[in-house]
């Protein structure tokens, strides 16, 4: 069934249910259903024939929920950009991803109920359903094409390999609407009759509110990044008697450190704990595993598991052969979940996508290792990092750092606690003479990055330079430059 016909089922048989919680709003099934026919009309009405991608910026409102369906059943996919991105960088998205309208949660709650919609060109099977802005490498986003196959290829996996009680569940949202960690909650939530519990990156701050919203949330589904759970066990409260209800965490996105589950398994007992993985342009998750005393006490780091039905891993050496068993080499992901591409940039698509036999295949840039199906993620073979969750590429920084007047030239380094990234420090030559104390001159240039790029994009750290030592073939020394910050 059409994962919009199984959402309007339960529109139709649960109406009063609630469909969404984030912070004091609540929204049922029968309001999404209404609010979101009464803007897929209103976006017929402004669009036309248009197909063009429907951009919502926002952060955690049902009005977010309500844009998404409203968009695919026009046959228009989504862009979801976070209130925390600044309005250049929303330009810059508005302007590589052609969007025919950029709404915000005002704008659809000014919008009427009418009468139903019927849906003349719903999206299909083959055609995109959203699209995920993440950081590249230029300095430019790239925006991640996953069309509704994809998508259903991963809800097919989830709901084959775990049971989700209908009508019964609670889904804990953490992760931005802008990461795909959200997809997980908001379609396996919606496609069986569950509730998504939102978490506003303001509650999410505050440890007061944080306690007070899981105390009360009631989730019984769990997905995020391990660094939000390590977080949350700084309060030693966090436990089953917070979560009683708590069937299954999911952790996804980056490294899961051992301790990081055993800790989990021993707050949570009897509560399943997982480790997946997978990028974006694989549609949120490809590999699993369950995380026990047993594989805690095999494995450091953890493996990721084992690939999703009917998708294959394959281990790449340098010559573009698979390697032999066991052996170290770039993790590609084949299958109906592999996305067509990055929206409107060819040169990008080309270099990551290939077709792979009936499907496609992506080039993560993660080494990996299979080991009889297991496979294990051994970090990044490029710049791109994850800081607290997020994902960054170190030259998307950069490149906005140089683009700044005040700056001639910049590196951009990940400052690590163990193995996990902490922070990023950045360093500048400066065009002109340093205005103020290293401290005023930082806080600057903080200041002017923080209009380009979102805040966990901004440096944490300054270093102020003449000039870079330079390596052999005549570039930036990373290596030494990291040496200077103890790295
Ligand atoms: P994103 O597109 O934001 O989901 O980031 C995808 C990248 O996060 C992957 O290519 C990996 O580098 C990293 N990643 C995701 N899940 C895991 C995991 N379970 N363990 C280690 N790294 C992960």
């Amino acid at each position: 069934m059409h994962l919009l016909d199984q959402i309007a089922e339960w529109v139709r048989t649960t109406p009063e249910k609630l469909a969404h919680i984030s912070n004091d709003r609540r929204m049922t099934y029968g309001e999404l259903g209404a609010r979101s026919d009464a803007l897929a009309a209103w976006l017929d009405a402004e669009l036309g024939e248009r197909r063009v991608p429907v951009a919502i910026h926002g952060h955690k409102e049902p009005e977010m929920l309500i844009t998404f369906l409203a968009a695919v059943k026009t046959g228009r996919p989504y862009v979801p950009i976070d209130v925390s991105t600044p309005t250049t960088r929303v330009e810059r998205v508005m302007e590589v991803s052609e969007a025919g309208v950029l709404l915000t949660p005002e704008k659809v709650a000014a919008i009427p109920t009418s009468a139903s919609y019927e849906a003349a060109r719903r999206v299909g099977e083959s055609d995109p359903f959203y699209v995920l802005f993440t950081s590249g490498s230029t300095g430019e986003p790239k925006g991640v094409v996953i069309t509704l196959a994809n998508l259903n290829h991963y809800l097919g996996w989830m709901r084959g390999a775990h049971e989700f009680v209908p009508g019964g569940e609670v889904f804990l949202n953490h992760a931005p609407f802008t990461f795909d960690l959200s997809v997980h909650d908001i379609y396996l939530a919606l496609s069986t009759g569950g509730t998504i519990f939102s978490l506003t990156k303001e509650t999410a701050a505050d440890f007061r509110q944080l306690f007070e919203a899981l105390r009360n949330c009631g989730a019984t589904q769990w997905m995020s990044t391990p660094s939000f759970a390590q977080m949350c066990m700084i309060e030693r409260g966090f436990s089953a008697a917070m979560l009683p209800a708590m069937k299954r965490f999911f952790f996804c996105g980056e490294t899961m450190a051992p301790e990081t589950g055993a800790q989990m398994l021993e707050r949570f007992p009897g509560v399943e704990v997982w480790n997946t993985y997978g990028p974006t342009e694989a549609t949120v998750a490809v590999t699993s595993v369950p995380v026990t005393r047993e594989l805690i006490a095999e494995w450091n780091p953890l493996p990721i598991g084992r690939v999703m039905p009917g998708t294959q891993i394959i281990i790449r050496g340098e010559n573009g052969q698979p390697v032999p068993a066991g052996e170290r080499g770039e993790i590609i992901i084949a299958g109906p979940n592999v996305s067509p591409g990055y929206l409107r940039r060819p040169d990008l698509t080309e270099k990551a996508f290939a077709p792979h036999e009936a499907t496609r295949c992506y080039r993560t840039g993660d080494w990996g290792r299979d080991r009889d199906g297991v496979i294990f993620c051994e970090g990044r073979m490029d710049n791109q990092i994850k800081l607290h969750g997020h994902r960054i590429e170190l030259g998307d920084m950069e490149a906005n750092l140089r683009d700044l007047d005040e700056i001639a030239d910049a590196v951009v380094l990940p400052v690590k606690k163990g193995d996990r990234v902490d922070s990023v420090a950045a360093f500048v030559v400066l065009s002109g003479p340093k205005q103020g104390s290293d401290f005023e001159q930082a806080a600057k240039l903080k200041t002017k990055l923080g209009e380009r790029l979102p805040p966990y994009m901004v440096p944490r750290k300054f270093v102020f330079l003449d000039s870079f030592p330079m390596n052999a073939n005549g570039k930036a020394d990373r290596k030494q430059l990291a040496a200077t910050i103890g790295q």
